[in-house]
C-alpha cells in the first residue's frame, strides 16, 4: 500500500466503499464488484489532506471514496493552498 495521502483501511474502507457502492465521489466512476480496481480506491475525509492520525477519527459518513486519479488531483491541487489557509478553514 502506498502511503502518498490518508488511508483509512481494514472494516471501515470496505463499509465506506459499499455505501458508496463503489463509486468515486469526486468524478462519480463506479467499479464494477469483483473489479481489482475496486481495491484502487481510496477511502479519505472530502480533504484529502487530512493526517492518517486524523482521516481514521474523521466521522464514517463524513469519508468518501475517490479513485486513484481523483485523489492524486485533488491532493495535488490542494497541496498548493497555504497551510494556514485550511487551518481557517477547520475553525469554522
Ligand atoms: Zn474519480
Amino acid at each position: 500500500m502506498s502511503a502518498r495521502g490518508p488511508m483509512v483501511s481494514g472494516l471501515l474502507w470496505v463499509r465506506v466503499v459499499k455505501r458508496e457502492e463503489r463509486r468515486c465521489t469526486s468524478c462519480g466512476r463506479a467499479r464494477v464488484e469483483g473489479d481489482p480496481a475496486v481495491h484502487d480506491l481510496v477511502v479519505a475525509p472530502a480533504d484529502p489532506r487530512t493526517p492518517a492520525h486524523i482521516a481514521v477519527r474523521t466521522p464514517e459518513d463524513e469519508l468518501k471514496v475517490w479513485c486513484p486519479a481523483c485523489f492524486g488531483r485533488a491532493t495535488k491541487r490542494l497541496r498548493r493552498v497555504p497551510a494556514s489557509q485550511t487551518e481557517t478553514l477547520f475553525d469554522l
